[in-house]
């Protein structure tokens, strides 16, 4: 069943009110009625409703200011407001339009009119809706990598450099792990392109299972690169998030047969802890996780090398 566009009519008069209530049912409509300032005012706050009629003259508050009062209180939840009134001098559109009205509609109330002003505020009002849930979506899309769901490199940044700000005031150490496939080329050219995606998708899983704080994030920061910015740790904390992620993968075993190591899938990692300051650049900290990694991968592949500037906190 489908519900309908909710009116609220508020106006102190009762003959007004059930003229308007009359025709807007008719025009299949509900509508719920208020004759005072401040019970049109409770009512918006309690329910869902689609297009207030306010009069501009109400015992109470007046129209305009229980117009302004509703858009003040609601934001961006308030729904359209169209003053209607006997007042049509230029000073009473001015203030109705000042208080964020919607539109203005003068009494008599010619109702076909109104009807058809109603009908075109909800449609514009649901397009607004679809506008802001498109740009939800796409907001997301623009920041989520398409094969892991991980975070991608460019929001990866944004987080990087918000973080960096956050912890270089509360002076606070921020961490860094990047991690990278060991020999993955390899892995691509035995088992196919396809099975390289799935082993890239549960590595992505394992390191997201691996990170427990609400501000720590995984991201994938380039094909079978991953990074993990992780606030207020310790070097302590950051190694045995990395020996965490390690038993998972390789409890997984995937086989990889070329790898040269146990015969299955295996990363390198680069660790960083950093203090931020104010004169130094966020890219610093993946500059010493990226050194560390190269490292690693120096170093026979398949553990984690900590940068060398490292915080040695505990
Ligand atoms: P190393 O141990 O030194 O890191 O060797 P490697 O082979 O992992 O490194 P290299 O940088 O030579 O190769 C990376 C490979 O990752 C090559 C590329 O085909 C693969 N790769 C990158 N992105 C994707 C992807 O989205 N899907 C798949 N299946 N493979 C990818
Ligand atoms: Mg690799
Ligand atoms: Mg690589």
């Amino acid at each position: 069943m489908t519900t309908l566009p909710k009116i609220l009519v508020v106006d102190d008069d009762a003959d007004t009110r059930n003229l308007l209530v009359c025709a807007l049912e008719q025009q299949t409509f509900e509508v719920i009625t208020a004759a005072t300032g401040f019970e049109g005012l409770s009512t918006v706050m309690c329910e869902t409703v689609d297009v207030v009629l306010l009069d501009a003259l109400l015992p109470d508050i007046d129209g305009f200011e229980c117009c302004r009062v509703m858009h003040r209180r609601l934001q961006q939840d308030c729904p359209p407001v169209l003053i209607v009134t006997g007042l049509s001098d230029e000073s009473s559109v001015n203030k109705a339009f000042n208080a964020r009205a919607t539109d203005f509609i003068t009494k008599p109330v010619n109702l076909s009119v109104l009807c058809h002003r109603i009908k075109r505020v909800l449609r514009e009002r649901q397009l607004f809706h679809e506008l802001a849930d498109t740009n939800v979506r796409l907001q997301q899309i623009s920041h989520t990598d398409d094969l892991t769901s991980l975070a991608n490199r460019r929001f990866f940044q944004t987080m990087l450099n918000q973080e960096w700000r956050r912890l270089t005031r509360e002076q606070a150490p921020l961490g860094l792990l990047l991690c990278d496939l060991d020999f993955f080329k390899q892995f691509n050219d035995t088992y196919g392109h396809l099975e390289g995606d799935r082993c890239l998708q549960t590595f992505a899983e394992i390191l997201q299972s691996c990170t427990e704080r609400p501000a720590d994030l995984v991201a994938r920061y380039g094909g079978e690169e991953f990074v993990l910015l992780l606030p207020n740790i310790s070097m302590g904390g950051l190694a045995a998030i990395d020996r965490k992620i390690r038993a998972r993968l390789r409890a997984c075993a995937i086989p990889h047969r070329n790898s040269g190591v146990d015969e299955i899938v295996t990363y390198s990692a680069g660790g960083v802890t950093l203090l931020p300051t104010a004169t130094t650049r966020s890219d610093s900290l993946v500059d010493q996780a990226d050194k560390a990694l190269y490292r690693a991968k120096g170093e026979g592949r398949n553990r984690l090398v900590r940068a060398v500037h490292h915080l040695n906190l505990t």
